[in-house]
């Protein structure tokens, strides 16, 4: 059974408990970051602390813990559960207050928990065989750059889509690609130019994304970031997807269409190789 914390506790998951007047139950007023454990260390950790900042900026909410002690956190609960490869899920609420759609007072306290999911990352099914996905009009609401637990319309989109036999989605408003269902979107052209949207509020700002993306530039590769259509992408040479316990991993179909020739493409085998060796480098 799994150690979990709790507002400043180490508790067994069965005896944790958060309020049911909490505004992440009952508004979805709650952010939140996933950040990966390779080797019993921390992927990432300081990019995803700075992303939760600024998320928490964007809702007016307070972060009432310090780097250091969520850094701490963080690897107690690797420590505790003895987690080699996973990840670690943090959840910031704006708290527990009787329901009302004005905030409750600035002295209520957040609500912080977190707790670890052990799975492999780097050697995985997926990874090898791509992903198959369908697309779906991106419905969501227009501030995905705040990392916000208001998921339900990615979930039940991906959810419809396994149904169908796909993998995943790729969300797409006025015809351009946005971003995965919790991945950002890449294709490759027959030029073998990697083209990404550019950061906005439509797309989350991926750590992932902003890793690669300096990786890709440090390779030398023809990068662009710019809004690509569902048209470009059924006719790019490759595809591929990013995210914190995802790394890189290929599309290889979209909408039961092949992409290339419907294997994971040679630039994605790479990025995925580069970025996995460059974050195994820089672990805390
Ligand atoms: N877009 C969305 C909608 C996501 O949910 C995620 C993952 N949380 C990403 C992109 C990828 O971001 P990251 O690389 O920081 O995991």
């Amino acid at each position: 059974m799994r150690t979990v914390f709790v507002n400043g506790e180490y508790l067994k998951e069965n005896e944790a408990n958060i309020s049911i007047f909490d505004r992440g139950f009952l508004f979805g007023d709650a952010v939140y970051e996933v950040t990966a454990v390779l080797g019993g260390k921390l992927a990432e950790f300081d990019n995803h602390m700075n992303r939760l900042k600024r998320s928490l900026g964007e809702l007016d909410m307070a972060l009432e813990m310090d780097k250091d002690s969520l850094l701490a956190m963080h690897r107690e609960l690797v420590v505790r559960n003895n987690i080699e490869e996973g990840a670690i899920y943090l959840q910031i609420s704006r708290g527990a207050a009787d329901r009302d759609f004005l905030f409750p007072s600035d002295e209520t306290p957040t609500t912080i928990v977190a707790f670890t999911q052990e799975k492999s990352l780097i050697d995985t099914p997926l990874a090898k065989r791509g992903m198959k996905v369908n697309l779906v009009e991106d419905l969501r609401w227009q501030r995905s750059d705040i990392k916000t637990v208001q998921l339900l319309y990615s979930s039940l989109m991906k959810s419809r889509a396994h149904k169908a036999g796909a993998d995943d989605v790729w969300l797409a408003r006025d015809g351009m690609v946005t971003e995965g269902s919790s991945n950002n979107a890449y294709i490759v052209t027959y030029d073998g130019e990697i083209i990404t949207r550019p950061l906005s509020t439509d797309i989350l700002h991926g750590i992932t994304r902003q890793s690669l993306l300096s990786y890709i530039q440090k390779e030398g590769l023809k990068l662009t970031e710019r809004a690509f259509s569902i048209e470009e992408a059924k006719a790019a040479k490759e595809a591929f997807v990013t995210s914190a316990s995802a790394f890189v991993i290929g599309v290889i179909s979209i909408d039961g269409e092949a992409i290339g020739d419907g294997k994971v493409g040679s630039m994605t085998k790479a990025l995925r190789e580069i970025y996995i060796n460059e974050t195994l480098k820089a672990l805390i």
